[in-house]
């Protein structure tokens, strides 16, 4: 029987590829992104058997929750939420950055994470479902300009954690992702559509791609019902771990 996956920001990057890999392993999915048009070619293209678009704000709980209401029967059981949709806005140290930026990061990428966690925990419940979160290196090593960034992943890693401990015994698999660089509209968006710093970031540097992504989360959601992996940091080869910076003085 085909399941159903909720996918947030699947209208590029890692979103659109997971879209695109599940339903080539035979699941549903519902796809959701502010980019209605995005969302319109993935079904154009994938099958509105294969693809539901949800067109919403993720911060915007009415609309999100009018999408939901709205869901064609064969999509309306959950099976699987993919908590993807997120950014970075911003490389500033904390010193100089913008507080705008701060708090859209925050409610995008941990308020409404949780608020659509929250909102489809008892149906994954009742369904034995699982949630796959997209968390980051940033969690994990922090990097000067990362400040606000970083520590909403640390809150997507921590989050997830905990939802294990309290899932306990209900079945629900739950995951954090965490990948280092891969190659997306994401810098595009950091930097407010830099496309030279995009090009210095990955250019030469051989980044994970969004099929990369994809394919792990994938391979996370269909692993047996008694298996879960509670967390998973990737990065290409060509990135690894810096040192420690000190101030000396004079
Ligand atoms: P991307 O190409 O910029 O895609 C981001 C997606 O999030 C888009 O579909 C975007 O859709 C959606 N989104 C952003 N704000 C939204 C909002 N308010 N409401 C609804 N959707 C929203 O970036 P990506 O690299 O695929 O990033 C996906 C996730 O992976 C993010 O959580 C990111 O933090 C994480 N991640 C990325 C990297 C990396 O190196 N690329 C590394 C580690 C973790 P619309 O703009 O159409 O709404």
């Amino acid at each position: 029987m085909s399941r159903t996956a909720l996918i947030t920001g699947a209208t590029a990057g890692i979103g659109e590829a997971c879209v695109r890999n599940m339903v080539a392993h035979g699941w549903r999915c519902i796809a959701t992104g502010r980019r209605a048009e995005r969302l319109t070619a993935l079904v154009a293209e994938l099958g509105a058997d294969k693809v539901h678009a949800a067109c919403f704000d993720v911060t915007d709980e009415a609309a999100r929750d009018a999408a939901l209401a709205d869901l064609p029967a064969s999509f309306a059981g959950i099976d699987l939420l993919v908590n993807n949709a997120g950014l970075a806005l911003g490389t500033a140290p904390a010193q100089g950055s913008d507080l705008d930026q701060w708090k859209t990061m925050i409610d995008t990428n941990v308020t409404a994470l949780v608020s659509l966690t929250h909102k489809l925990l008892p149906a994954l419940i009742e369904r034995n479902g699982a949630v796959i979160n997209l968390s980051s290196v940033a969690a994990n090593y922090p990097y000067p300009g990362g400040n606000v960034y970083g520590g909403t992943k640390a809150f997507v890693r921590q989050f997830t954690l905990g939802l294990r401990s309290d899932l306990h015994g209900t079945g629900v698999r739950v995951t954090s992702i965490e990948p280092g660089m891969v190659e997306t509209e994401f810098t595009m968006v950091r930097t407010g559509g830099n496309a030279e710093a995009h090009q210095k970031l990955y250019g030469g540097a051989d980044p994970m791609t969004a099929d990369d992504i994809a394919e792990t989360v994938r391979w996370v959601a269909q692993l047996p019902p008694h298996l879960n992996i509670n967390t998973l940091e990737l990065m290409p080869v060509s990135q690894s771990y810096a040192g420690f910076q000190i101030a000396r003085e004079s």
